[in-house]
């Protein structure tokens, strides 16, 4: 176990390094953040900044040397890095888990040979398979890039050979997934925490809606029924059990049209679909997310209160800072701000959690903020 007043490592700097820092001070323990850029939103409040890159093996060393265990806020991390830090003291996730979700290719792979579904896909790794991957799949098709994708980018609609080989040039020739695109009934994402003896703590169950391939609202209880929220708890369960994963990880579902359930993607770190947990959880993730890393015990996911969160981006910031009276008028309101220094469209600038007895009730205080803020 490693206790308050130890120094904990993590490996980038965005808004979900900066919660994890919240957390773990609270919690008494120091925080040491490893990220090139000198305004990242962790490094501003961590006890220790080292502005290097993600490869700067001599930046990895004091990591590794000043910690007592690491962690990682995205899966864009270089896997090699986390392996070679790995030497100094517990990397958790690890970097095997690590790779696997950094790469959709990987990833969709380990899913199906742990027999779990996915949207039906091809791998392409150069233009020449492209036609092959037309003869098992089903137009309307999408094509993502294996690795570096994120919130809808690196992504684009192909209907036929041809434009799949254009797309394939735009992305700049890089590996890429060719994917079925699912009708979808709703988008339901678990978060989980799992420690190195396996004890596992599953959160409630949410449902998301994205704008533009970003995620937008997660509301929670989800819409989904008991026996697909009860399936796909299972199957993150037996993902995390298969990668024997230590820490908080995300998977995100297809629930389509026709009934099934699909995992979409996983991520091994706290996620933007997680954001409830902190004012509607009983334990925050970002509080199991040190627990974790340190071999605690998993903290009670109980859920406390119907809860909508709303993502809010740089569009609504115009020249001037929102208004935010307009969210902290609201009793059941929790504004959320990242500190990032300049607000650009698509950014992820903070979110907003609102609490009712009820997920409609939610949703009205929401669509008053909504409406105020011209969101
Ligand atoms: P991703 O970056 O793969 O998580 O995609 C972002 C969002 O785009 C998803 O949450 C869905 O809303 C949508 N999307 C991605 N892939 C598909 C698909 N195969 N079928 C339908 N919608 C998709």
């Amino acid at each position: 176990m490693i206790l308050p007043g130890a120094s904990l490592g993590v490996l980038g700097g965005g808004q979900l390094g900066r919660m994890f820092t919240l957390a773990a001070h609270s919690m008494g323990y120091r925080i040491v953040v490893l990220d090139p850029d000198p305004h990242s939103p962790a490094g501003l409040i961590a006890n220790q900044h080292i502005k290097a890159d993600y490869r700067d093996r001599a930046a990895l060393q004091m990591l590794g040397d000043e910690c007592a265990a690491i962690t990682t806020e995205f899966e864009n991390i270089p896997a090699d890095s986390l392996e070679f830090l790995e030497r100094y003291c517990p990397v958790r996730p690890d970097a095997a888990a690590v790779r696997i979700a950094q790469n959709r290719i990987h990833e969709k792979t380990f899913i199906q040979e742990h027999g779990l579904a996915t949207a039906p896909f091809a791998a392409i790794y150069e233009a020449a398979d492209i036609e092959e991957a037309f003869a098992g799949l089903t137009p309307p098709l999408l094509l993502k890039t294996a690795s570096m994708g994120y919130d809808g980018k690196g992504q684009l609609p192909v209907n036929t050979p041809d434009e799949a080989r254009v797309a394939f040039g735009k992305m700049g020739n890089t590996p890429c997934v060719l994917e079925e695109l699912v009708e979808l009934e709703r988008e339901i994402s678990v978060v989980l925490a799992r420690n190195i003896n396996a004890e596992t703590a599953i959160y409630p169950v949410g449902e998301n809606r994205h704008v533009n391939g970003i995620l937008d609202t997660t509301m929670v209880p989800s819409g989904a029924d008991p026996a697909t929220t009860a399936a796909a708890i299972n199957m993150a369960r037996q993902l995390a059990d298969a990668m024997n994963y230590c820490g908080v990880l995300a998977v995100e579902f297809f629930c389509t049209g026709q009934g099934e359930l699909l995992i979409n993607e996983i991520a091994p770190r706290p996620h933007n679909s997680g954001h409830f947990t902190a004012d509607a959880c009983e334990t925050s993730q970002f509080e199991q997310q040190v627990r974790m890393m340190c071999g605690l015990t998993p903290g009670n996911t109980l859920l406390l209160s119907a809860v909508v969160m709303t993502n809010l981006t740089g569009d609504i910031w115009g020249d001037n800072e929102p208004a935010w009276q307009h969210v902290l008028n609201e009793p059941g309101a929790h504004l959320h701000l990242y500190g990032k220094r300049e607000a650009r469209p698509g950014r992820k600038m903070g979110h907003i959690n609102c609490l009712a007895g009820d997920v409609d009730s939610a949703l009205e205080t929401t669509a008053r903020i909504r409406a105020a803020l011209k969101i």
